[in-house]
C-alpha cells in the first residue's frame, strides 16, 4: 500500500515535471514556481520602473513646505537643492527598489554636517543620508550612506565633491496593526555607486536632528522625501520599482 502511494506520488511528480521545459526532477527536488518571471528590459532606467526625475521637469514632486510644485532649480539634466524647502514625490510608494544619483557641490564649503548634506527619506521619514563624505569627517552613524543617527555605513564607498554618485535601495517599510503597534520593523539595503553600505538593517524608527529614534504608525504607501539642508546638492536619474 505504502509503496502504491509513493509509486503514485512519484508518477504525480513526473507529470509535474514534465509541465516545466528542461526540469527534469527527482523526488525531493523543489519544482519550478508556476509562473514565468516577467520579461523586463533592465534599461536603465528598466522598463518597469517609474521614472521619478529624468532630468527634465519635477512634475512628479511637490514642494514640502506648501505641496506646490516642487521649486528646485531644473538644469543641464539635474535638479538642485536651492533653500526652496524639502521635495517629496505627489504619489506613495511601498515596498521598493529605488535608484537616485546625486553629487554634492564641487566648490567645498562648510564642514562635518554642514557639508553637501541632503538625505533621502523613506516613507518620508526614515532618512538615507546624502554628505559629502569624501575626507570630511563626523559622527559615523551621520556620514554619507548612513541610517541617519542609527547605522554607519559598512564603508566609506564616497566619490570627490562634485562628482556623480550612486544609492540602489532596497526598502522595505515597516508594518504595523490596527492599532498602531509596530509588528514588524522596516529593512533596507544601499549600494553607492555598486558597493554594498547597508546590508539589510532593520530600522529603529523615525529620526529627528536630536532625540531616540521612535515609531509612529503610517500608512503602507508613503511619498518619498529629499531634503534641503541649505546645501546645493544636485540629484539626476530618479527611478522606483514597487516590490
Ligand atoms: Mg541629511
Amino acid at each position: 500500500m505504502r509503496i502504491a502511494t509513493f509509486l503514485s506520488l512519484a508518477g504525480i511528480g513526473a507529470l509535474t515535471f514534465a509541465a516545466c521545459p528542461g526540469f527534469a526532477g527527482e523526488p525531493g527536488e523543489i519544482p519550478p514556481p508556476k509562473d514565468e518571471p516577467r520579461v523586463i528590459d533592465a534599461g536603465p532606467p528598466p522598463s518597469d520602473a517609474i521614472v521619478l526625475f529624468d532630468g527634465k521637469d519635477l512634475s512628479r514632486w511637490v514642494s514640502q513646505k506648501d505641496s506646490g510644485p516642487a521649486r528646485w532649480e531644473v538644469k543641464e539634466g539635474a535638479a538642485t537643492v536651492n533653500g526652496s524647502g524639502g521635495i517629496a514625490t505627489r504619489d506613495g510608494y511601498g515596498d521598493c527598489q529605488l535608484h537616485i544619483e546625486w553629487a554634492t557641490p564641487a566648490v567645498v564649503k562648510g564642514s562635518g554636517q554642514g557639508r553637501g548634506n541632503s538625505g533621502v527619506y523613506l516613507s518620508g521619514r526614515y532618512e538615507v543620508q546624502v554628505l559629502d563624505s569624501y575626507e570630511n569627517k563626523t559622527y559615523f552613524h551621520g556620514q554619507a550612506g548612513a541610517i541617519y543617527k542609527q547605522y554607519a555605513p559598512l564603508v566609506n564607498a564616497c566619490r570627490k565633491p562634485g562628482e556623480w554618485q550612486s544609492y540602489d535601495i532596497i526598502y522595505h517599510v515597516p508594518r504595523f496593526d490596527a492599532d498602531g503597534k509596530l509588528q514588524k520593523p522596516g529593512t533596507v539595503t544601499v549600494l553607492q555607486n555598486g558597493v554594498l553600505i547597508q546590508d539589510n538593517v532593520e530600522i529603529m524608527g523615525s529620526t529627528g536632528p536630536s532625540g531616540a529614534p521612535k515609531y509612529r504608525a503610517h500608512p503602507l504607501k508613503q511619498p518619498i522625501a529629499l531634503q534641503d539642508h541649505g546645501n546645493p546638492v544636485r540629484y539626476r536619474n530618479i527611478w522606483i520599482r514597487e516590490l
